[in-house]
């Protein structure tokens, strides 16, 4: 869980991640610790509504938007 912040429920500061483990591919559990209030919990985070983009080819006859500038700047 490096570089996600997560926020005491108390006073809002940034909770210290001691340890974090992955149960599943999509879940991962993080026991932290709140310096300040001196509060220990445990965060579940799980990953959901995953999609994979679909991409598709470029016609041969698609005219790119940066065509008729590229025209323009060749004529002066
Ligand atoms: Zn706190």
């Amino acid at each position: 869980m490096a570089g996600l912040r997560l926020d005491c429920p108390e006073c809002g500061k940034a909770l210290k991640i001691r340890s974090s483990t992955r149960p599943s591919a999509v879940v991962t559990v993080a026991h932290v610790y709140c310096e300040s209030c001196e509060l220990k919990g445990i965060v579940r985070a799980g990953f959901e509504q995953g999609q994979f983009a679909q991409f598709s080819p470029v016609a041969q006859t698609h005219r790119w938007a940066q065509d008729n500038k590229a025209e323009t700047s060749n004529k002066k």
